[in-house]
């Protein structure tokens, strides 16, 4: 999801690789990606990793769950 530009990155549409299929969901699933890869290259320390909502439950939607 890097570009050529310093700490730019990019997802969807605008982006392309080998096999790459132009869809909502491949647009949507990169935007994670490149996220996640832009906050470790600004703060290397810091790693975030997209979760599954199975484990994880979904913000406000289960009582007592996180
Ligand atoms: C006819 C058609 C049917 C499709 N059907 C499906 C389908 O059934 N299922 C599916 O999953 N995918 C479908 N797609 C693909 C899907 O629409 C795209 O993969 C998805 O919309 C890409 O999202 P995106 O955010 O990357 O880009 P876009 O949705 O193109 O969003 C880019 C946005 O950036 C704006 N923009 C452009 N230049 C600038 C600028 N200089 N400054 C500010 N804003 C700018 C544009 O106006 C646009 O709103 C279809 C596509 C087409 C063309």
């Amino acid at each position: 999801m890097k570009t050529s530009l310093e700490r730019g990155w990019a997802c969807g549409d605008i982006t392309t690789f080998a096999g790459k299929v132009k869809l909502i969901a491949t647009g949507f699933a990169e935007s994670a990606v490149a996220v996640a890869q832009a906050v470790h290259e600004i703060r290397p320390k810091t790693k975030i990793q997209p979760k599954y909502s199975t484990t994880t439950g979904v913000p406000g939607v289960v009582a007592g769950q996180p």
